[in-house]
């Protein structure tokens, strides 16, 4: 299937007072085409990272140290790693082929202006269209995401709204200009569950009427098994685990992979505590030699995974695995 997007080997590092932190370390991705594409792991594993160096939004003390990061934009081959983050080439990227929405409506919206001049702006910023021609396509996109009452909603102030609308109309905005791919970074997690079940829906009708690519990153396994057709999980600033969505539930390689997938709540099981991953998540300005994952890891071989970085290895089509269990220099 076409790629829309290919990461290679990439690695960001910060470069803060207390030292270096390596956030992604030799990353290797594909999105393809139409796709809907899981990012999951534990807080603070390097998925925002990811997404925020595709579109060069990285904070200051980041870094991109080494890789590419190739989009397709109409057929052509588009290192964004390379690129200026301040570039008038990147800028027209942003929001017009690649948008992302965020955890945190508030936060993207700002408290001053109408949600519907924000939206317009957008609009307005990449093609050549009347302000009443954007405006009416807030209003048109606004009632796609199903909120009621558009007319009004376009003249109201983020502050006027709850959530779970300010996140529809974040949705509604990422989508205005038809984009290839969205980054939906925790797009539900600031919201209740009901709500979080009705955006999660729409996003994915809207993913199929659009056919655009979403790299969805989340720490939850449950979102991903309702959401993805492909899933990556993610360790420590390393791709640990690739496959497509069932066979990842079923076959979970990965001892990573099993740890997450086991401590999902059953329904109908009651547990008194969520079981979690056994070990501490190790310093990230010390990170363990040989396989990240070592110092928690039931399966530990020592003398191999605490010495040596285990390869990715293709154990069938399109599953992937990044540990020695499966390859590499076992025996
Ligand atoms: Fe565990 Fe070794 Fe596999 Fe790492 S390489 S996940 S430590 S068995
Ligand atoms: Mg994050």
């Amino acid at each position: 299937m076409e790629k829309v997007l290919e990461i290679r080997n990439l690695r960001v590092y910060f470069y803060l007072t207390e030292g270096t932190v390596k956030a992604v370390d030799g990353v290797s991705l594909d999105i393809r085409r139409g796709e809907i594409l899981g990012l999951v792991g534990e807080s603070g594993c390097g998925k925002s990272v990811t997404a925020q160096s595709i579109l060069r939004i990285l904070p200051e003390s980041a870094r991109i140290v080494s890789g590419e990061i190739v989009f397709s934009r109409n057929g052509k081959a588009i290192d964004l790693a390379k690129l200026d983050p301040e570039g008038e080439e990147i800028r027209d990227i942003r929001g017009k082929n690649i948008s992302m929405i965020f955890q945190e409506p508030m936060a993207s919206f700002s408290p001053v202006y109408t949600v519907g001049a924000q939206m317009m702006e957008a609009i307005l910023l990449h093609e050549n269209v009347s302000k009443e021609e954007a405006r009416r396509r807030v209003v048109e996109m606004l009632k796609k995401v199903k909120i009621p009452n558009a007319e009004k909603v376009v003249d109201m102030y983020p502050f006027e709204l709850s959530g779970g609308m300010l996140q529809r109309c974040m949705i509604a905005m990422a989508m205005s200009l038809n984009p290839t791919l969205l980054l939906a970074d925790e797009p539900t997690t600031a919201l209740d569950v009901t709500i979080q079940a009705q955006i999660l829906y729409l996003m994915k009708e809207l993913q199929k009427e659009y056919k655009s690519s979403i790299l969805l990153i989340t720490h939850d396994m449950g979102v991903v098994a309702q959401m993805a057709d492909r899933v990556a999980v993610m360790y420590l600033g390393n791709i640990v685990e690739t496959a497509e969505v069932f066979e990842l539930f079923k076959n979970p390689l990965h001892p990573y992979t099993q740890a997450l997938l086991r401590s999902i709540p059953k329904i109908g099981v009651r547990k008194t505590r969520l079981e979690t991953i056994r070990g501490m998540v190790p310093d990230p300005y010390n990170l363990p030699t040989g396989c990240k994952f070592h110092n928690r890891c039931e399966r530990f071989m020592k003398g191999l995974c605490d010495v040596k970085e285990p390869p990715e290895v293709e154990v069938m089509p399109g599953h992937k695995v990044k540990c020695f269990l499966y390859g590499g220099e076992k025996e």
